[in-house]
């Protein structure tokens, strides 16, 4: 039994998955490639990443994940009023339009508008998938022994990624 590999820190995991919020599918693996990532470096969200571990190859789970778990709590602090006389004029005043702001350190902050009120635009600078609860259908298509080189930069190595 020991040549069965299962999942454990160290170990490259294909991973097929789809990934539901609110009943919706808002990412999937399907029709692609596997996604491929080296387990306990954290390249994953971290309440997805410790539900895999002992898993074998073809084994299938579903796994929940709470907000403070995935893309953090929604913050009311990240919601901003602009002045709707500060937008530029390019920039169609509708919901859900996203838009990238330059911070002062240099950081460009990914923003959708979220509101609109009569002087003001409320922009929202949370994750999208902030306070949301994620639902993933996971199932482990492969898993190999990280190499020593891969253990060292803390990514896997695929193909065209050599370095
Ligand atoms: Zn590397």
């Amino acid at each position: 039994m020991s040549d069965i590999l299962k999942v454990e820190d160290g170990q490259v995991v294909a991973m097929d998955y789809t990934l539901r919020v609110d009943g919706e599918v808002v990412d999937t693996s399907e029709g692609h490639e596997p996604l491929e990532f080296l387990q306990g470096v954290g390249s994953i969200i971290p309440g997805l990443e410790r539900e895999l571990y002992g898993m074998a190859v073809g084994e299938s789970k579903k796994v929940v994940v709470a907000a403070v778990d995935a893309y953090g709590e929604f913050d009311k602090e990240a919601l901003v009023e602009v002045p709707k006389g500060e937008f530029p004029a390019q920039v169609p005043l509708q919901l859900g339009i996203g838009l990238e702001v330059q911070a002062q350190n240099g950081e460009t902050l990914h923003g959708r508008i979220s509101n609109i009120g009569d002087e003001t635009v409320e922009l929202d600078f949370n994750h999208p998938l902030a306070g949301k609860e994620l639902h993933f259908d996971v199932t482990i298509a492969a898993l190999r022994e990280a190499s020593d080189e891969e253990l060292l930069h803390g990514h896997v190595h695929g193909d065209g990624h050599e370095h």
